[in-house]
């Protein structure tokens, strides 16, 4: 499932590519992934033009003229692809094909559940679920102080709320493990009982294992509208690499079990 950077990395792409582009046409071949009746989210779309990309956690957000947004969430296996006029989508695999004003077209699949959603000017933040998203880790407002006042109470794990959408938004579980490294902490600890330099290192490993998996076009998983993919994998400390040593101990790494997701350590490192 794309992360905060794989989402960068697909934003930058939609950017440059789709930048000044008109949508000539759009078709729905999965209905539910749209959040308008086929035929309303036709109308809302065609005849705009792309302005700028950005993002807001896990969800590209491509501004259309008017002030409309469309709004794509890729679920896992997602893929927003540029194609020639010539190619012909496969309509039980494309769930949305828009034709753009240059004769491309613009493929998006999902392999499971994904939103592909008009926001009309002005409603972003009442949508039902880019409204609720927390913080946005690297924007200029989230700061160590912040993420203090944010963690202050907190009775739970720390991992829980560092992948809690609604805390922060855009961390999962790929780039959270090497996140708790670089910070050194482990991820069962109670967040209330990190300390002022434990939130320093924590908002530091953030920026800096984000900054990373940007660096590296994202994960192997996840694909920019060219179809480039990610390297980030080649660069993991502790992620998914159990039994090999940790780089700053040499400890081989841990794989811990916890509800549903697994975390890798250094139990040495992380205490
Ligand atoms: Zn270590």
């Amino acid at each position: 499932m794309p992360e905060y950077p794989d989402i960068y990395i697909l934003a930058r792409s939609m950017n440059q590519a789709l930048h000044g582009l008109t949508i000539a046409d759009a078709q729905v071949n999965q209905p539910k992934c749209v959040n308008l009746p086929p035929e309303g989210f036709r109308q809302a779309v065609v005849g705009r033009t792309f302005r700028e990309v950005g993002q807001r956690g896990k969800w590209a957000l491509a501004t259309l003229d008017g002030g409309y947004t469309l709004a794509l969430n890729l679920g896992m296996g997602g893929e927003v692809r540029l194609h020639r006029a010539d190619e012909t989508p496969d309509p039980t695999r494309e769930r949305v094909v828009f034709r753009l004003s240059d004769g491309t077209q613009l493929w998006i699949h999902f392999w499971w559940f994904g939103s592909v959603h008009v926001v009309p000017p002005g409603q972003l933040n009442t949508h039902p679920q880019i409204g609720k998203l927390g913080a946005d880790p690297m924007a200029e407002d989230f700061t160590p102080q912040r993420l203090a006042e944010m963690l202050k109470g907190r009775r739970g794990a720390i991992k829980k709320y560092l992948l809690d959408q609604s805390f922060i938004a855009g961390i999962g579980n790929v780039y959270v493990q090497d996140i708790l490294w670089h910070a050194r902490l482990h991820p069962l600890l109670p967040a209330h009982t990190l300390d002022t330099a434990d939130v320093e290192r924590l908002h530091g490993a953030i920026r800096r294992v984000l900054e990373e998996g940007i660096r590296w076009g994202g994960g192997p998983g996840e694909q920019d509208i060219w179809g480039n993919k990610g390297t980030y994998h080649e660069h993991l400390q502790v992620g998914y690499r159990t039994g090999k040593p940790c780089p700053a101990c040499g400890t081989p790494v841990e794989e811990l079990r916890v509800g549903s997701t697994t975390s890798y350590i250094c139990p040495h490192c992380q205490v």
